[in-house]
Order: C-alpha cells, then sequence, then structure tokens
C-alpha cells in the first residue's frame, strides 16, 4: 500500500544525436543497421505475453531495397483477436488496481531503455523498415516516443492530484477511473512515436489495450513491444494484435467490451471505423472514447514581407522531410506575385540539390516512400499534374521503383487554385504552390481556408506585425498547429501539443492532458462527515 504522496519529477525533452562523422553515435547506429540487415526475423503477434504465430504470413521488406527481406510476419484475424480481448479482459481488473504510480513507473522505464540501451535499435529499425534518415529516426523513434512516456506519467500525476472544492462538513474527491473494457489502439506507419504511445498512454492511465500495428511500420513497433515486455508490463495488458485492417477491425468492433478506439491514420479510414462503431452502438457495455487524429492538407501562407531565405529553408524541410509522409507536411502554399520569381529561384536551386536513396547513405536528404500502393498513388498526382493544362511541374516529377520506392522531390505550379493537389491529401514528396496577386491577399486567405477539408497544420510568413495579427486571426479555424515564422512539422511533446480540426481529427492533442483525460473516466465521491438528522428544511416552519 502506498503511504505517501509521490512526485513524478517535471521531465524534460530528450536530446537528439546529431550523428555528424566522428561521433561515437554514428558508428554505433551503423553498426546496429548492418546486425539487424543481416538477419531475417520472425514478428509474431504477442498475446497474454506469449508468442502466437498463423499459417496467414506476410514477407516484410525495406522501402528503399524492396528486394531485402527484414521479417517474416504473422497476421491475426478473429480467433487472435478474441484471444487477445480475453487476455485484455483477464489482466483488467488487477491492472486498474494497481496505484497509478506503480503503472507509471513501468512506462518511465520503458522510455530510458528506449534512449539508453535500445536506442539503436529503435533508431535502426525505423530508419529500414520505414525508410527514415537518422535524423528523421532519431527524433521521432527515440525522442519523441521517450516523450511521450515521460510526460505522460508526468501529465497522470497532476490529473490525479486535480481534486474538486470542499464545503464544511463535506469531503468531496474524484477518482480517475480506467474505462470498462478494453481499448483499441490503432496505429499508422509513419511515426514509430505514435504507435509506441497509442496503446501506452491508455494503458497508463489503467486501462487494457489491443493494439494492432500498421504492417508497414511493425518492424520497429516490434521492437519497442519487446521494451515493454523488459520494462515489466504484465502479460495481457497490452496485447500486440499485427494484421490486416477490418481483419483485427471488424472482430475488435464486434465485441461488447470494446470502449474505447486510440486511432491515428488517414481520413477515409477513420469515416470507416467510426461508421461500424455507431452501427454497433447498441451492442455495448459502454459509450466508447473516439479518439481519432487524422490526415491533413497542410499549409504554407507567405505575405510579401515575409523572409525568402526563412521561407525557403521551411518549406524544403515541411515539403519534403521524411518524403512528404507527416501529417503535419506542408503540401499546398500561396506566395505573393512580388515575391515570386525571388523565392522560386532560391526554392528550385535548393531542391535541386536535395539526394534521394538508401537512408544509409547518409548524405541522404530522403529516403523511399513506404510502399508500392503509396508509390503508385502519389505518382498518379504527379502523372495528373504534367497532363493538365491547370498545372506545371517546376522541379522534379521523375520517379524509380525497380529497387525502392523512390522519388523525387516534386514542386507543381496550380493554375488553378483547386488543382486537385491543392485540395487532397497525397501524402508524399509533392508541393503544389499557387501565386497569387498582392492586391488579392484577402481573396487568397479566404482561398487557403476553404480549399481543403482539412484542418491540421499551417505556417504563416511575414514581418509585417500587423499583418501576422490579422493573418493570424483570418486562420484561426484553419490549423490546430499553427506556425509564425516557423516550418509547420516538427511539433515537440510539451511543447506544441499535437492536433487538428474539421476532418483532421477530434483533436484530442496527443502528448497532452487534454489526451489522458480521454482515457480516464471519473467518479466523484461526496461524504458527509455529519449527516442531517431531520428531513424538514427550515423554509417549512
Ligand atoms: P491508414 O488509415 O491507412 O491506416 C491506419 C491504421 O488503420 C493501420 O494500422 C491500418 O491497418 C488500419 N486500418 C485500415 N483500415 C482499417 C479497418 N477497416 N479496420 C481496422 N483497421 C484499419 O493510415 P496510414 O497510411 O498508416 O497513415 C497515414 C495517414 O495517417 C495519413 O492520412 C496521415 O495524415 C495520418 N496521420 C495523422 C496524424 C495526426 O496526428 N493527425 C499523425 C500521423 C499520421
Amino acid at each position: 500500500m502506498s503511504n505517501a504522496y509521490f512526485n513524478i519529477q517535471e521531465p524534460k525533452n530528450e536530446p537528439y544525436f546529431s550523428f555528424a562523422p566522428e561521433t561515437p553515435q554514428r558508428e554505433s547506429l551503423k553498426k546496429r543497421l548492418k546486425e539487424l540487415k543481416s538477419q531475417v526475423i520472425e514478428i509474431p503477434a504477442i498475446i497474454n505475453g506469449k508468442e502466437v504465430r498463423t499459417s496467414d504470413t506476410l514477407d516484410v521488406s525495406m522501402p528503399h531495397n524492396h528486394k531485402h527481406k527484414l521479417a517474416t510476419l504473422y497476421l491475426c484475424g478473429e480467433k487472435e483477436v478474441n484471444m487477445a480481448i480475453e487476455a485484455n479482459l483477464a489482466a483488467q481488473k488487477k491492472w486498474a488496481a494497481m496505484p497509478w504510480e506503480e503503472r507509471v513507473a513501468i512506462f518511465q522505464k520503458a522510455a530510458d531503455l528506449v534512449t539508453g540501451p535500445w536506442r539503436d535499435t529503435m533508431n535502426a529499425s525505423t530508419m529500414l523498415g520505414q525508410s527514415k534518415t537518422p535524423h528523421q529516426a532519431e527524433i521521432e523513434a527515440a525522442g519523441e516516443l521517450a516523450d511521450f512516456l515521460r510526460f505522460g506519467a508526468w501529465y497522470l500525476a497532476k490529473i490525479m492530484a486535480d481534486q474538486p472544492y470542499s464545503p464544511d462538513g463535506i469531503w468531496n474527491r474524484v477518482e480517475y477511473r480506467p474505462l470498462e473494457g478494453f481499448v483499441f489502439a490503432l496505429s499508422p506507419f509513419n511515426f514509430t512515436a505514435i504507435a509506441g504511445n497509442l496503446p501506452s498512454a491508455p494503458a497508463m492511465c489503467g486501462n487494457v489495450c489491443l493494439w494492432k500495428p500498421s504492417t508497414e511500420s511493425v518492424y520497429s513497433n516490434y521492437f519497442f513491444m519487446k521494451i515493454l515486455k523488459e520494462a515489466g508490463l504484465p502479460d495481457g495488458v497490452i496485447n500486440f494484435v499485427p494484421g490486416r485492417g477490418a481483419n483485427v477491425g471488424d472482430p475488435v468492433f464486434a465485441s461488447p467490451h470494446f470502449s474505447g478506439l486510440h486511432f491515428t491514420g488517414s481520413e477515409p479510414t477513420f469515416n470507416t471505423l467510426w461508421q461500424t462503431i455507431a452501427d454497433n452502438i447498441g451492442n455495448y457495455k459502454t459509450y466508447p472514447r473516439i479518439v481519432g487524429e487524422t490526415g491533413g492538407k497542410d499549409f504554407i501562407f507567405a505575405h510579401n514581407s515575409a523572409d525568402i531565405d526563412a521561407l525557403v529553408v521551411a518549406t524544403i524541410r515541411a515539403a519534403f522531410e521524411y518524403q512528404g509522409q507527416k501529417c503535419s507536411a506542408a503540401s499546398r502554399m500561396y506566395v505573393p506575385i512580388s515575391i515570386w520569381p525571388q523565392f522560386k529561384d532560391k526554392l528550385l536551386g535548393e531542391v535541386a540539390k536535395i539526394k534521394v536513396g538508401d537512408v544509409e547513405d547518409f548524405t541522404n536528404f530522403m529516403g523511399a516512400v513506404i510502399g508500392k500502393k503509396a508509390f503508385e498513388s502519389i505518382t498518379g498526382y504527379i502523372d495528373h499534374a504534367r497532363e493538365a493544362s491547370d498545372a506545371e511541374i517546376l522541379a522534379g516529377g521523375e520517379y524509380d521503383d525497380s529497387v525502392g520506392y523512390f522519388i523525387q522531390p516534386t514542386v507543381i505550379l496550380a493554375k488553378n487554385p483547386k488543382y486537385r493537389t491543392m485540395e487532397e491529401e497525397i501524402f508524399g514528396p509533392v508541393l503544389t504552390i499557387y501565386v497569387y496577386k498582392d492586391e488579392e491577399f484577402e481573396e487568397a486567405m479566404d482561398l487557403c481556408d476553404t480549399t481543403s477539408p482539412f484542418a491540421l497544420t499551417g505556417a504563416i510568413f511575414a514581418k509585417d506585425r500587423y499583418v501576422l495579427k490579422k493573418m493570424s486571426d483570418r486562420f484561426r479555424q484553419s490549423a490546430g498547429n499553427f506556425y509564425i515564422n516557423e516550418k509547420p512539422t516538427g511539433a515537440v511533446v510539451n511543447q506544441q501539443p499535437f492536433g487538428g480540426s474539421r476532418k483532421s481529427g477530434t483533436n484530442d492533442k496527443a502528448g497532452s492532458v487534454i489526451n489522458m483525460l480521454r482515457w480516464l473516466s471519473a467518479r466523484s465521491i461526496k461524504e458527509a462527515r455529519v449527516a442531517p438528522k431531520d428531513w424538514r428544511y427550515p423554509y417549512m416552519e
């Protein structure tokens, strides 16, 4: 039994290694990359702490060298989902009764394992399996993942301490219970940190979780599952159930014990999931919590007072880092005609210097896109632009999937502000720019706000402070993460809580108190010290 109040120290964001030449971290990472590449591992499901293999298998390979196999993945279906739900329910009582500080200690330890002995493995597996450069892997598979776990623990401690007012004679309390049933954590391919956080945040709050990772990032995600085990997570609290979308999703949503969805992924998938939950609503024992962070059509909007060099750097990083496969990646841009010639020359000059290729060659800025389906979809947009009368490809446009799924950074000029690559989420290294007349600044802002159904991230660039204020007000609902003279990517836990509104999701801000509260169900307790003995009120006299 606890007999004291325990403090969770306010964490600091994990610092990043540079991997510059001659640094020991560079050598150590390279060594781990070599080791992982030299073996083909097996990735079973982990249900109740046991490895489960099925007859349905899938080869996991490297996006930048698709003939190189990294792992054999065992895919789950209805039978394994039901086993996992049973294991979750069996683990629930003990886990929910565990004091919160004991629970979070497991995830704090997992964070230290991620940034310590497992750091190279997390980075190397994210580089190989998801085609990230060392920097892109480090900032999330090590840094952001550890931040999610450490700050999650700290947020939970703050929530627990938040208690109501008690007048004389009464003791009011609020108890923060986990949800009854299990939480379904459903993760996307593009961030190892998000994948790790989706089951971990609810589990810290005392929930049991069924985690289905994306088959496209399962390689790094499996190593995180091993870290949780090493950190002491009891069997059955988080079950790792890889599989194809609906093969896992449908039996999950059919369970009366389904009590919450923690999802990050695309908007069409989220719509399908929400509809399925709605169709089953009569079967559930509790109204499920639905948290979903979805797509974006993120913008950079420049005013003619913008610093052009800063704008060029922000544009390149936001549009092309991780091959444009960040939900926050800039994919449409508005530039005034007065600065366009100068901006265009500088931007195209820099884009021409970007190197695309194998992420093990540290001179590359970009790797491959995640897989064949993504490659075909992205190149379909490029081909459309090549043929369209209202669009022109200014840079890039080339692609080649003979070795890996490589697409050159592509810049499209849209003559029509509603051209399809200005509107639709492409999720690849494709940036579309619309050039507006300076005197039509207001109309251009209206266009930016209304062109896409999403409202995830957006950035404005200007030096004029009146203009910055005006733009900030005009775009109040256009982005959940809004940047001023800064690129719209790279949100940091506890600094810029992340999430968008409109069709970008429920905006429950991953890595914040707001998100943690969604996994708790409060019980209000009122205790009278001296109870009244007469049922009549004074006015009745
Ligand atoms: P996705 O929607 O294709 O898949 C997400 C997960 O859902 C995967 O695990 C997939 O297997 C699963 N899934 C798909 N259909 C399902 C079904 N019917 N039942 C159950 N599960 C199902 O997304 P993705 O391609 O992995 O990720 C990219 C998307 O995620 C982009 O749209 C991106 O903008 C978005 N994203 C958003 C954020 C954010 O914070 N807003 C962060 C990262 C990624």
